[in-house]
């Protein structure tokens, strides 16, 4: 697409926050072409804090280092250190992600998370562009500082919840039970240890059942006066770590609140579109979803990339004998599910005039 915001000289220049990770190589990988952002600054913990990136970072994609990125030395984690930037991206650890987000926010950054500590905050958006872009202006009830906090979902919940949507328009959803299978690449670097991954499926990922199953009627929620009011369907989440790099599966089944046959169904997934594809944001995929007719799809080494791993793909829909329906859904965890996701909620952010512009930029 021709963007306003596209050209070398008038990119918004960004933070990556915790850029050594699994999520944070992503967000280096995605950014080097972007056609609006420009990564400044690359920062980690201390540990890394002074390498150049190509040392600090355990680097596991399957493209190469971007070579603009690859002496840039690691700033430490500070506002300070990302003087110059108005928009930092963070997929800094958990346990250190709370603080220096809300550091970040108070110091006048717009911070987009893949962190788990603000998603459930009553002011802060928990945003999958395509579903409630109107959710962004709860922002301005934010009390951080000067800067905002906006939150990217848990990575299943995006794949589960985009699924949803079309049905929850067009028939309404009252109950979905989801069984996850969920890659490596959603552990982190260096993740699951080895012995643990061959010949194995882990029945646990800590804390991923409760995120599903919360997240998912918050995003599917309306914006009211008093904040939002969650959606009113019931989910259940059972999460397994399986041996697959990269691409979050998901068994579900659905009660409808009213009958669709499976035509209907199917139809509702492929004609669905959002704010993202009406506004051609660079990073919105078209179709965002898509509906597989092959019987044995969809398949994460196969379909995990479609639309540039930010497109979901669904599949094997049939009749369910306990609730309505029940298919398959696919969607690629770090890109999807996390740095991609991110940079189309911060594109989204621009389009509504949230980020300023450098001055001198072209229009
Ligand atoms: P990860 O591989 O463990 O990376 C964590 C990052 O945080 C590293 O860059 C690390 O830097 C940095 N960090 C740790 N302690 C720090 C400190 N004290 N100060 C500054 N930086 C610090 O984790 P990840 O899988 O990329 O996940 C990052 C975040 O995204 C997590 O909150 C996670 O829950 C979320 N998320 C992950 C996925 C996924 O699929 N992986 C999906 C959605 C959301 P050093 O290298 O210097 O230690």
């Amino acid at each position: 697409m021709t963007s306003s915001h596209e050209g070398p000289d008038n990119k918004i220049p960004v933070a990556v926050l915790g850029a050594t990770g699994s999520v944070g190589q992503r967000f280096a990988a995605l950014l080097a072409d972007h056609p609006w952002f420009e990564v400044k600054v690359l920062a980690a913990s201390e540990r890394s804090a002074g390498r150049p990136y190509r040392e600090a970072v355990r680097w596991v994609q399957q493209t190469p280092l971007p070579a603009s990125l690859a002496e840039m030395p690691i700033a430490p984690c500070q506002p300070g250190a990302a003087r110059g930037c108005r928009l930092a991206f963070s997929s800094l650890d958990d346990n250190v992600a709370g603080a220096l987000e809300a550091e970040f926010a108070a110091a006048g950054f717009l911070v987009v998370s893949n962190a788990k500590n603000h998603r459930m905050h009553p002011q802060v958006p928990l945003l999958v562009p395509e579903i409630n872009a109107g959710h962004l202006d709860l922002a301005t009830r934010q009390d951080f500082g000067p800067g905002k906090i906006l939150a990217n979902p848990n990575c299943s919940t995006i794949g589960l919840v985009l699924a949803l949507k079309p049905l929850v328009d067009a028939f309404g959803v009252e109950q979905a039970q989801v069984f996850t299978m969920q890659a490596l690449s959603g552990a982190g670097v260096p993740g699951v240890p080895g012995m643990q991954v061959p010949d194995n499926i882990i029945p646990l990922i800590s804390g991923e059942e409760q995120k599903i199953e919360s997240e998912s009627r918050k995003i599917l929620g309306s914006l009211a006066a008093d904040g939002i009011r969650d959606h009113d369907l019931t989910v259940s989440a059972q999460c397994n770590r399986v041996a697959v790099s990269d691409g979050h599966t998901g068994c579900v089944s659905v009660k409808l609140a009213s009958k669709a046959t499976p035509e209907e169904v199917i139809e509702a997934w492929r004609s669905f579109e959002g704010e993202p594809q009406r506004l051609g944001l660079p990073s919105a995929p078209v179709p965002p979803i898509h509906y597989l007719d092959e019987p044995d799809a969809p398949q994460p080494r196969i379909h995990r990339d479609l639309g540039g791993g930010m497109a979901i793909s669904v599949g094997r829909l049939r009749e369910c004998p306990l609730l309505d329906y029940k298919f398959v859904t696919l969607s690629h965890n770090t890109v999807r599910g996390a740095a991609g996701g991110a940079i189309l909620v911060a594109e989204l952010a621009v389009e509504r005039g949230w980020v300023e512009r450098p001055p001198g930029a072209g229009s």
